[in-house]
C-alpha cells in the first residue's frame, strides 16, 4: 500500500518533460483539505498540446483489458492505490477519450442493426480490422467475409509482429489477429464448432491453425491443450499441431526458462511459447460473491497457483518488446497485449480476480509505456474491447450478489454483480469504455471515437499499405532452367509479401503450401520420370499471384529434343523467350483476368503461335540445345496478378 508521492511541476517544466506532466499529481495535501484530492497542478494546457504528436510511428503497442471499463479501472485502483492514487500505467497515459462498442446483428428482424451489448470476437474484429460483426464472429464481416487484421497487414509491410495473451491464444481478443472463422469456438482442428471453416470442410482450418499460417514473429500466452489436437486435412494431416509447428520452424516454448533462452522471434524461426493448456491461473485468489454482501469486509489473498514471475503479464510484455524491437531493422513492430481474466472473473463476480488481472494489465501497460517513452517512435494504445458487470454501490442488496472490501488505504469498498443470478455467469454491459494513448498518432483517441476507428489510428500511424496484391506484384521466381528426369532441385521465390503462404505448382497440380519467410520461398521438385518440357508455378495463397518457370528435364548425355509429342510442339529459340517474357512481365498490371488461370498462365502467350513459327522456333532450338546452350532455352518467366 503506498500513497502517490507529491511532486510539484510547474507549468513551464510541464514543457519540457512533455506528457510526464501531465500525470503529475498535485501537492499531496490531505483529501479532507481544500483542493487536497486535485490530481493536477495549475493550468495543464501546454502539457496536453506537448503529448500531442503526429505520426508516424515505428511501433504501435496496444493494450487490451477484456472487459475493462471505467467501472473495472476506478475498482482495482481504489482497492491498491486508494481513491487518489494512480495506476502506474493505465493512468499515465496522456491523452484519453471513449469509444463506442456496439457489435451487429446477423439474421432475423435484427439482421445489420446494432446489438448494444457485444463480446470480445465482435469487439476484436472490430478494432483489428476496421469492420463492425456480429458476436462471436472472428474476423469475419457478417457476410462471413474474411477481413485482414491489423496484424497480417503490418506482417505484409515488413513489420514483426506479437500477439500475447493471459487467456488461451485460441481466446477471440488474441484469435482476431490471426484467424477468420465464423465460430469463436473453433479452437482446434478436433472442435465441432468448426463447422465450414474446417479444413477437411475445405475452409481456412481451426484458430489454432490459422495462428501458425499467420505466423506472427512472436505468440505468447495459454492454450496448449488445442496444440495437442491432430489435423484431420491439408499438408500436415495426421501431426499434431505441435508437431506442425516443430516442423514449420517454430520454437516452441514451455515455461520462464524455455522463454529466457530465446534470443530471437522472427520469420525464420517464430516464437509459440504456450505455457498453459487453457487460460493462466490469476494474480489473486478467488473470491466469493455472496447475497448481500460480506458482512465483515474481505481483502484480497495471492494465488497460490498464479504462474512464476517471469511469466507475469507485465514480464511477457518487456520480453516481447525486446525480441521484437530490432533497430538494425528499417522497420518496426506491431504488438497485442491482452489482460483476458479482467473479463473471465467479472462473470464468475469474483472481483479480487478481476482487481488482481487489472495490476497485472497495468504493469503491462507500463512496461510499455517505459519502452515508448525512451524509443520516442512507438504509440501505446491502452483501452477495453466492451464494458462489464461490476458496480462500485454504497451496499450490496440482498437481491443481488456482491462482496465488501477493505481496501488497502483501509476504506470500505462494496461491489455489486447484478446481471445475473448467483451461479450463473455475470453479463457484459454496453456502456462505452475508455481509451488512451501515448506517443505519435495518441491524438486520435480523443474524444468520442468508435472501437473501429482504432484500426485506422494504428495503420495510418505505421503508415501500411492495405493492398497484399499490391505487396506481391514484383513476385518473381527462379529455378533451374534444365534439370534430369526424377532430379530434386530447388525453386525460389520473392517479392511475395503480400502473402503468407505460396502453393507450389507443378504442371498445374499442387504440390504442397510453403510458407512466406520475409517475402520469400524455397521449395524443393522433383523432376517428372520422363524427359521433356513441365512449368513450375508459385501461385500466393492470399493474394492469388502467380510466377511459373518452365524447365526441361533433359537426360544427360543426349543431344536432341525429348521425343514426348508435347515437347515436341514446344521449342522455341532465346529470342522467343525473351520476348514472351516482356508480353507477360510483372510490371503488366493490365493483364487481363482470363489470363491468370492456372491453364492460361502457363501457357498462354510464350509459345510459338503460327506454323512458320514452331518449325523456325524448332530449328532454332534443335541447334541451341546441341550447341550447349540448354541453360539459356526456355527461360521464361510469367508473373500474373489477379
Ligand atoms: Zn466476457
Amino acid at each position: 500500500m503506498h500513497k502517490t508521492h507529491a511532486s510539484r511541476v510547474g507549468v513551464a517544466a510541464a514543457c519540457a518533460i512533455a506528457a510526464m506532466a501531465l500525470v503529475a499529481p498535485a501537492a499531496q495535501a490531505a483529501v479532507t483539505d481544500h483542493g487536497g484530492a486535485a490530481l493536477r497542478d495549475g493550468d495543464h494546457t501546454a502539457a496536453v498540446e506537448a503529448a500531442i504528436e503526429a505520426g508516424p510511428a515505428r511501433n504501435v503497442i496496444l493494450l487490451i483489458g477484456d472487459g475493462m471499463g471505467d467501472s473495472e479501472i476506478t475498482i482495482a485502483r481504489n482497492y491498491e492505490h486508494g481513491a487518489g492514487g494512480r495506476l502506474e500505467g493505465i493512468d499515465n497515459l496522456p491523452l484519453r477519450g471513449a469509444y463506442t462498442t456496439y457489435s451487429l446483428h446477423r439474421g432475423g428482424d435484427q439482421h445489420g442493426k446494432p446489438n448494444y451489448v457485444p463480446d470480445s470476437a465482435a469487439t476484436g474484429t472490430a478494432w483489428a480490422t476496421g469492420t463492425k460483426t456480429f458476436n462471436g464472429a472472428i474476423s469475419v464481416d457478417l457476410d462471413s467475409r474474411p477481413q485482414d487484421t491489423i496484424l497480417e497487414i503490418a506482417k505484409a509491410n515488413g513489420l514483426r509482429t506479437g500477439n500475447v495473451s493471459t487467456a488461451e491464444v485460441q481466446d477471440a481478443t488474441p484469435a482476431v489477429l490471426a484467424a477468420h472463422v465464423d465460430a469463436r469456438s473453433c479452437y482446434g482442428p478436433e472442435s465441432s464448432a468448426c463447422g465450414s471453416d474446417a479444413l477437411e470442410a475445405g475452409g481456412l482450418g481451426s484458430i489454432s491453425e490459422q495462428i501458425l499460417n499467420t505466423r506472427p514473429d512472436l505468440v505468447l500466452g495459454g492454450g496448449s491443450a488445442s496444440f495437442e489436437q491432430t489435423a484431420r486435412a491439408g499438408q500436415w494431416e495426421g501431426m499434431t499441431l505441435f508437431e506442425q509447428a516443430e516442423d514449420r520452424g517454430y520454437q516452441v516454448v514451455r515455461d520462464g526458462e524455455e522463454l529466457a533462452a530465446v534470443t530471437k522471434a522472427n520469420q525464420e524461426a517464430p516464437v509459440l511459447g504456450l505455457f498453459t493448456p487453457g487460460n493462466f491461473p490469476t494474480r489473486f485468489a478467488e473470491s466469493i460473491a455472496v447475497p448481500g454482501g460480506d458482512d465483515t469486509p474481505i481483502t484480497c489473498q495471492q494465488s497460490p497457483d498464479r504462474l512464476s514471475e517471469d511469466l507475469s503479464l507485465g514480464a511477457l510484455t518487456s520480453a516481447a518488446i525486446e525480441l521484437l524491437d530490432d533497430s538494425s531493422s528499417e522497420n518496426g513492430f506491431f504488438l497485442q497485449v491482452e489482460g483476458a481474466s479482467i473479463d473471465k472473473r467479472n462473470h464468475s463476480a469474483d472481483v479480487c480476480g478481476q482487481i488482481g488481472e487489472t495490476i497485472d494489465l497495468d504493469e503491462a501497460v507500463a512496461a510499455a509505456l517505459e519502452f515508448a517513452k525512451a524509443d520516442g517512435e512507438t504509440l501505446v494504445i491502452v483501452t477495453a474491447d466492451h464494458s462489464h458487470t461490476s458496480q462500485i454501490v454504497g451496499s450490496v442488496p440482498q437481491h443481488t450478489i456482491g462482496n465488501k472490501l477493505l481496501t488497502n488505504e483501509g476504506a470500505i469498498m462494496n461491489v455489486a454483480y447484478g446481471t445475473s443470478a448467483a451461479g450463473s455467469s455475470q453479463q457484459h454491459t454496453g456502456a462505452q469504455v475508455p481509451i488512451a494513448a501515448y506517443g505519435p498518432g495518441a491524438a486520435n483517441v480523443v474524444g468520442l471515437s468508435d472501437q473501429t476507428d482504432t484500426f485506422f489510428t494504428m495503420r495510418n500511424a505505421l503508415g501500411l499499405e492495405t493492398d497484399f496484391a499490391a505487396l506481391s506484384a514484383a513476385a518473381s521466381i527462379d529455378a533451374p532452367t534444365q534439370v534430369k528426369p526424377q532430379d530434386e532441385f530447388e525453386v525460389k521465390g520473392s517479392g511475395l509479401a503480400g502473402d503468407r503462404q505460396v502453393e507450389l505448382v507443378v504442371n498445374g497440380v499442387s504440390e504442397r503450401v510453403l510458407d512466406v519467410i520475409d517475402a520469400k520461398v524455397v521449395g524443393s521438385v522433383v523432376a517428372p520420370d520422363e524427359a521433356g518440357e513441365f512449368t513450375v508455378t508459385l501461385r500466393g495463397v492470399q493474394t492469388s499471384v502467380e510466377v511459373s518457370e518452365d524447365v526441361l528435364a533433359l537426360v544427360e548425355g543426349t543431344d536432341q529434343t525429348p521425343e514426348d509429342s508435347e515437347d515436341a510442339e514446344e521449342p522455341e529459340g532465346p529470342g522467343d523467350g525473351q520476348g514472351s517474357g516482356d508480353d507477360d512481365s510483372v510490371e503488366d498490371s493490365k493483364q487481363p483476368a482470363e489470363e491468370a488461370g492456372v491453364g492460361g498462365g502457363v501457357n498462354a502467350g510464350a509459345l510459338p503461335r503460327t506454323g512458320a513459327e514452331i518449325i523456325s522456333a524448332g530449328v532454332i532450338a534443335v541447334l541451341f540445345i546441341a550447341a550447349g546452350g540448354g541453360l539459356y532455352y526456355l527461360n521464361r518467366r510469367k508473373a500474373v496478378k489477379n
